[in-house]
């Protein structure tokens, strides 16, 4: 990590990146409004680091020793500015906002009927983001993979439907790749990119995936602490897509006997998170719990906690849907926990410091 003087020249700025790249590593450069400050991406060791400090317009070389660097809000431009998160703009939404974004829809998509139904509800309701699970990560061969799962035409029919959706109703789409196969055709369709939880290890597709240079929603693994969380993320900034979005989850329960939850929503992770990553954190209270009884409550902690929004599954009848029906949470009951979080979100949020 190169931190430049203040008041470095583009020149000085661009002499270090060349610098940089003929020891062939690569370059990340972070302009604050003070400070401009330059990540190398790469084997360190190759790197004399005793010669970057004496080149015009630097200020000091660190080594940094956290694995998070290009994610980590110290060495950002956010440790100094006043926004709290970086901002990411998908169509008309901003996360990271001033506001928290509410993401809603249903696990799967089962049909146009079904995706459309929802989607008006939804935006009714009060959500500003369509979700929509395509090729859906399942536990058991025999149970229902997704409409993506038939053929490659009906992938395609379901993604159109999700982008069609998307527009009659006014809202950015979200939806998950499965695997490395999914990429290029989900990115076609898909405002933002989705990587399950299941895959947040798997550094191959999260590089592919980053490369669309689309915003990504990237779910932790429910095994996975939160410097690994952080770790893996930086796969994605690392080939220079930052428009990264966080999504707790849920952790695996501790203890013998029933748990009551699905997984333990580690709501703890949201403003430890962001003190650490200047990347705008979400939380998934669907399958944090598991239970629709207990959406309406953890969707008010986690907007207490400082989340930039939620993600909740939605069905207009939810003991129909073929995935995660248990979790599921009516138009109506979404529209009264929008309007508590933003309640809560009036009360709470400006206070809330990141840094
Ligand atoms: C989902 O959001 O559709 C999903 C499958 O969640 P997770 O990857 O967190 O299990
Ligand atoms: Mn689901």
């Amino acid at each position: 990590m190169i931190i430049m003087k203040t008041g470095a020249t583009e020149e000085q700025i661009a002499r270090v990146v060349n610098e940089i790249m003929k020891y062939g590593l690569r370059a990340d450069v972070s302009r604050g409004a003070f400070k401009t400050v330059i990540g190398l991406i790469g084997d360190e060791r190759k790197i004399p680091f005793s010669h970057f400090e004496v080149l015009p317009g630097v200020k000091e070389v660190l080594r940094v020793e956290i694995p998070y660097k290009l994610v980590s809000r110290e060495y950002s431009k956010y440790s100094e500015s006043m926004s709290k998160h970086k901002v990411i703009k998908v169509k008309n939404v901003r996360i990271g906002g001033k506001e928290p974004v509410y993401i809603a829809g249903p696990c799967a998509v089962e049909s146009k009927e079904q995706l459309f139904r929802i989607a008006e509800a939804v935006k009714k309701a009060g959500a500003h983001i369509l979700r929509g699970g395509i090729f859906k990560p399942r536990s058991s061969v025999h149970s229902f993979q997704g409409l993506g799962a038939v053929d490659r035409k009906m992938a395609e029919k379901a993604l159109k439907w999700l982008r069609e959706a998307g527009e009659k109703f006014e809202m950015p789409v979200v939806t998950e790749t499965r695997g490395e196969v999914h990429v290029d055709l989900v990115a076609e369709y898909a405002d933002i990119l989705q990587i399950g939880a299941r895959n947040m290890y798997d550094q191959d597709l999260l590089t592919m995936v980053a490369r669309k240079k689309k915003p990504v929603l990237l779910k932790r693994h429910f095994g996975a602490g939160i410097e690994e969380f952080l770790s893996f993320a930086e796969y994605i900034a690392a080939e220079g897509n930052k428009d990264i979005i966080l999504c707790e989850r849920g952790i695996v329960p501790i203890g013998k006997g029933r748990t009551y939850t699905r997984y333990t929503l580690d709501l703890a992770a949201v403003p430890a998170m962001q003190k650490e990553t200047y990347l705008p954190v979400i939380v998934d209270p669907s399958h944090g719990t598991g239970r629709r009884d207990l959406i309406f409550n953890m969707s008010c902690a986690a907007i207490a906690a400082g989340a930039c929004g939620l993600m909740i599954e939605v069905h207009y009848d939810p003991v129909e849907a073929l995935v995660d029906s248990q979790q599921m949470i009516t138009p109506d009951e979404l529209k009264d926990t929008i309007e508590a979080c933003q309640h809560i979100y009036k009360l709470a949020q400006p206070k809330i410091k990141v840094s």
